[in-house]
């Protein structure tokens, strides 16, 4: 595909799959536009990873070309990862007051705040980047000013949904602007890429109203302390669990940095106005069991969160026990399933009450279900719907729906071109995708050599021989042999290979000696030979040559 024609396409960088990490991209003529930058958090199967990304080298290498980045929402899975690529990236960056407000501290602490533009936009506000015409419209979710993105362009309308749903009720933001969407069907819309994170789920969306009712109704039946775990970021549920707390007569105390900072964003952008200021961990102590709320980030079992460690006993400043509850107002993110259970056991071990939506209406979902999809389709009348971020069983079921009213889906996976005019709307190429692994400080591919070497140690363990030889590649004194997590110094099997590696290296040929890559390679395949098949492994092999 050129880069240079005046068409205009869609590409997704990393919104696919079970951990859905958002980076969207369009190109109108040689410009593109990045739509959403967001990190994922990995599962079992890969414990080497905690946190991941998506691999941008394709747009870094058209970093020249690209006009800007525009933040749909404050979700981790959509901003997350614009401190880390950002200084590949080095455009200007577009976002709602809050969205602006928890991106400037995630990119102060990468000590990028002087470098970053943030343009902010306010919600459902019109503004240009480079050729590209953008409009925003309010959308309800679990998070305060959610954007849909509407492309103009000469080719025709793009929407772009983000995350969204319907709700009448939302409680903190306006409803999601039905007449906007209507508008736009009106004026006939060429493509919808659109949310499918619930789209199996059937009939319309619940509402936050209904979670207000029912927290306030439990919180009020119960005695005891009362915890309730929930994303930070869900400033409504927040607001639903200070109210609920209020009309029991409880102060509401909250737990953990991540809802520390979430507080001060929302409080900063005008967002829980009429709930008090929240009380510190250390204050919960003077007070009653009975005259307290905790809100606490660890809703998806993460070990070193609030919840864990309260518990675990291992918190500095809360404890719960007999007769206290701990709600749980999220949903479990698939793949954290066994990290949660661990929590709620643990705290069921210490005589706590665990309360889930399982029990009450505690928790509704911030994604359009089935229902609200096909409304969507209804009002939006794309000719061609885009289902993105989800599983493929969600990107089919909302493909599913796309065609039941009459609209044209196109399936994408990450890295698919898609051209959308002039021509036929059709994949017309692929652009490399991969994931980047934030690894301590830095960024590593997934399926680069470091993480490839750590798999095989974390499974196999590895094997260091360390030797020293004179001028000529004769052997001085002793080689050493180590092999940490995989046998111990006192092993008598440590001793024998040191032996038996010492051995295979004198019988290494002088003319492979000479030279300091060969002999380190033969004497490699020395180690590999010591090592033998007693331990039925293969570990990682590695040795250190000192000429002295
Ligand atoms: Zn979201």
């Amino acid at each position: 595909m050129s880069d240079t024609n005046d068409g205009l396409a869609f590409l997704p960088l990393g919104g696919t799959g079970e951990i859905g990490m958002n980076l969207n991209l369009y190109r109108l003529g040689s410009t593109w536009l990045a739509i959403d930058c967001g990190i994922g958090f990995s599962g079992n199967d890969t414990p080497e990873a905690e946190i991941l990304m998506p691999d941008p080298v394709f747009i870094v290498e058209r970093k020249a070309d690209l006009a800007g980045l525009v933040i749909t929402h404050a979700h981790e899975d959509h901003l997350g990862a614009v401190a880390h690529l950002w200084p590949r990236l080095g455009c200007p960056i577009y976002a709602t007051p809050f969205a602006a407000s928890v991106l400037r501290r995630k990119l102060g602490e990468a000590h990028l705040t002087q470098q970053v533009k943030i343009h902010v936009i306010a919600p459902g506000g019109a503004f240009n980047v480079g050729p590209f015409d953008l409009r925003f419209i309010p959308v309800t979710h679990s998070v305060p000013e959610a954007q849909a993105v509407v492309l103009r362009t000469p080719h025709g309308i793009i929407v772009h949904t983000g995350d969204w749903k319907f709700d009448p009720q939302p409680m903190v933001g306006p409803p999601t602007d039905v007449a906007a969407f209507e508008a736009l069907g009106d004026e006939g819309v060429l493509a919808m890429v659109c949310d499918s994170t619930n789209v199996m789920t059937q009939g319309p969306s619940a509402s936050e109203f209904d979670v207000r009712r029912s927290m306030t109704d439990l919180i009020g039946s119960l005695s005891g302390r009362i915890a309730v775990t929930c994303f930070a970021s869900n400033v409504a549920r927040i607001e639903t669990i200070a109210k609920a707390a209020q009309a029991a007569g409880r102060s509401v105390v909250i737990v953990g940095r991540s809802l520390r900072n979430l507080d001060v964003s929302a409080r900063e952008c005008g967002y829980l106005a009429d709930v008090p200021p929240f009380l510190s961990e250390q204050e919960a102590n003077s007070l009653p069991d009975d005259e307290v709320v905790m809100i606490i980030t660890g809703s998806q079992g993460e070990p070193r969160s609030a919840l864990s460690r309260i518990a675990s006993d291992s918190h500095p400043n809360i404890s719960l026990g007999e007769g206290d509850t701990v709600i749980y107002s999220s949903r479990m993110i698939p793949g954290n399933e066994q990290a949660v259970m661990q929590v709620q056991d643990n705290l069921t071990r210490r005589g706590v009450r665990v309360l889930t939506d399982r029990d009450h209406l505690v928790h509704v979902s911030g994604h359009a279900t089935g229902g609200d999809v096909r409304r969507l389709f209804d009002l939006v009348r794309p000719r061609f719907a885009v289902p993105v971020h989800g599983e493929w069983r969600h990107l089919t079921a909302n493909a599913a729906i796309a065609r039941e009213k009459g609209v044209l889906p196109i399936l994408l996976e990450d890295g698919d071109i898609l051209n959308l005019a002039p021509g036929a709307v059709e994949v017309v190429d692929t652009a490399p995708t991969g994931r980047l692994v934030l690894d301590g400080g830095r960024l590593l591919p997934m399926n680069g050599g470091v993480l490839a070497a750590r798999r095989r140690m974390l499974f196999n363990g590895i094997v260091m021989g360390s030797f020293a030889v004179d001028d000529e590649g004769y052997l001085i004194g002793d080689p050493k042999v180590s092999a940490p997590g995989l046998l111990d110094p006192e092993d008598p099997e440590t001793s024998r290979l040191t032996e038996e590696f010492g051995n295979a290296l004198d019988e290494i040929p002088d003319e492979l000696r000479r030279d300091d890559n060969t002999f380190r390679e033969a004497a490699k395949t020395a180690l590999r030979r010591a090592l033998g098949r007693k331990l039925q492994k293969r570990p990682l092999v590695d040795v250190h040559l000192l000429r002295v």
